[in-house]
């Protein structure tokens, strides 16, 4: 009962399709991690780049309570916070609590602002 001018649903019945010549792997889950974490570095810099700063090094930060500071930040690096991608929680010297920080483009602070966060920074670990 088949009718030959109706194509096949089968693919592998199509000799125009060629056949499949190997499975295409899963990636491993140290490929996966090795690709988000290189994702999130990349989204840092990106960010990190679209507020005036280079690749890392002192960066003004505020904390949810509003403190600023200066710390040390380099993109997919920290051993003194937790990192969230762009956001980071760790120790606000300022508030003297642990909060989320996240960067701040100095060039939208004032003076006085600019001047409290150069005046404190925290370890001078990354
Ligand atoms: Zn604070």
């Amino acid at each position: 009962m088949t009718d030959p001018t109706t194509p096949s649903r089968s693919a592998a019945a199509d000799p125009s399709v060629p056949a499949p010549t190997g499975r295409r792997r899963r990636p491993s889950r140290r490929q996966l991690r090795l690709a988000f974490t290189a994702l999130t570095v990349v989204t840092e810099v990106l960010m990190l780049r679209r507020r005036g700063y280079g690749l890392g090094g002192d960066v003004v930060v505020r904390c949810r309570r509003g403190h600023l500071y200066t710390t040390l930040w380099f993109p997919g690096a920290s051993v003194t916070s937790v990192r969230l991608g762009w956001w980071r929680i760790q120790y606000c010297p300022v508030g003297r609590h642990v909060s989320l920080v996240t960067p701040v483009d100095t060039a939208d602070l004032d003076a006085v602002d600019r001047q409290a966060a150069t005046d404190v920074h925290d370890l001078r670990l990354p």
